[in-house]
C-alpha cells in the first residue's frame, strides 16, 4: 500500500473518530466491475472511476479498469495474494471509512455485481455503522456474463421458468447447498465458486436423483478473451475437467437451456480443439 494513503488513515484515525463514528467527508461508492471483459462496465461506474481519489480493487476486478483513475488516483489492492487470504472484511472497511473520512472520494471495485456473492451487503452495513456515505453501482454479474458470452439463455421459456444462483464453495469445511432448491424442474442452476468441489455437488445431485443426462457447463475467465467452455452432463463433466485445468474464476451451469441453440457446443468444440493443439 503506498505510504501517503498509510500516513492519511493514521493521522485521520487519531484525530477525527467522533464517538466511535467517523465524520464522513468523502464517499465511499461500492462498484461493481463487471465480469472479465473490461467493457462490460456501466457508464456511471466509468465516470466514478475516473473521479476517484482512491481505489481499492480485488483480485476479480479486471486490473485494466484501473488505468482510467486520474494520474494521482492511489490504487489500493485489497484481494487475495499468492498463497495468502484476502484481507478481513473489517480491515478493509476501516481503510474504506478512514479513506472517505479524510475527505477522499473511494471507489471500492469489486468484481461482478458486488451484492451477488460479493458481500457488498456486510460492507455497506459496516460503513454505515461507521457514518459514512456509501453508494452502491451495480454491475454484470458473472452470471448473466457468462450466460451471454457462451449465447445459454438461462430463462429460455421452453426449458426454464426460473434460474438459482448458488454458492458451491465450503462454509468452515461443510457444504452449505440447499439440494431440493438446486433439483429444482424446469430450472437453471448457476454455481458460483464451485469448481474445487465440482465432483461432490454433481455426485450428490445424481444421489438425490437429478437426471444423469442433465447438461452441465463450465466457463472459465467468462467474457474475457480467455475464456474456455467445457459442457457435459452433470455425470461426465468431473471426469472431463479432471485432467484438464482451467484458469479460475469458473462458473458452472446447469440445465437444458445449455443446449437451446448450438452456439456454446461450438465453443465448448473449439475449446477442446485448442487443447488439442497445445497439447500434441
Ligand atoms: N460478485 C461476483 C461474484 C464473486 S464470487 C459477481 O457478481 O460475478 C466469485 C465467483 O464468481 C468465482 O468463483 C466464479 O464462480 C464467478 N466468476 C466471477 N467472474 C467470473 C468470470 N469472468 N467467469 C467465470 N466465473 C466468474
Amino acid at each position: 500500500m503506498n505510504d501517503n494513503v498509510f500516513s492519511l488513515i493514521k493521522s485521520h484515525t487519531s484525530t477525527d473518530i467522533n464517538n466511535g463514528k467517523i465524520k464522513s467527508v468523502g464517499h465511499v461508492y461500492l462498484v461493481g466491475a463487471g465480469p472479465g471483459d473490461e467493457e462490460l462496465i456501466t457508464v456511471k461506474a466509468m465516470r466514478l472511476l475516473q473521479e476517484a481519489d482512491v481505489i481499492v480493487y480485488d483480485r476479480l476486478a479486471n486490473p485494466a479498469l484501473l488505468s482510467y483513475g486520474k494520474p494521482h488516483c492511489d490504487l489500493i489492492y485489497v484481494g487475495k495474494k499468492k498463497d495468502q487470504h484476502s484481507l478481513p472484511l473489517e480491515k478493509i472497511c476501516d481503510l474504506l471509512a478512514a479513506l472517505a473520512g479524510c475527505g477522499k472520494n473511494v471507489v471500492r471495485l469489486k468484481g461482478g455485481d458486488s451484492f451477488i456473492f460479493g458481500r457488498g451487503g456486510e460492507e455497506t452495513d459496516y460503513l454505515r455503522r461507521q457514518g459514512i456515505q456509501c453508494l452502491v453501482v451495480p454491475g454484470i454479474t458473472a452470471a448473466s456474463g457468462c450466460a451471454a458470452a457462451t449465447q445459454i439463455p438461462l430463462t429460455h421459456r421452453d426449458y426454464a421458468h426460473a434460474v438459482v444462483f448458488i454458492t458451491g464453495h465450503r462454509q468452515n469445511g461443510k457444504m452449505t447447498i440447499n439440494w431440493d432448491l438446486a433439483l429444482q424442474k424446469d430450472c437453471t442452476v448457476v454455481f458460483y465458486m464451485g469448481l474445487s468441489n465440482l465432483e461432490e455437488i454433481t455426485r450428490q445431485l445424481i444421489e438425490r436423483g437429478c437426471p444423469t443426462d442433465k447438461p452441465f457447463a463450465v466457463v472459465s475467465q467468462g467474457t474475457s478473451s480467455e475464456q474456455q467452455v467445457v459442457l457435459g452432463t452433470i455425470s461426465d463433466i468431473a471426469q472431463r475437467l479432471m485432467h484438464r485445468p482451467l484458469l479460475s474464476p469458473e462458473l458452472l451451469m446447469m440445465g437444458d437451456v445449455i443446449h437451446a441453440n448450438g452456439y456454446a457446443l461450438g465453443l465448448a468444440n473449439q475449446t477442446a480443439a485448442e487443447y488439442r493443439g497445445v497439447n500434441q
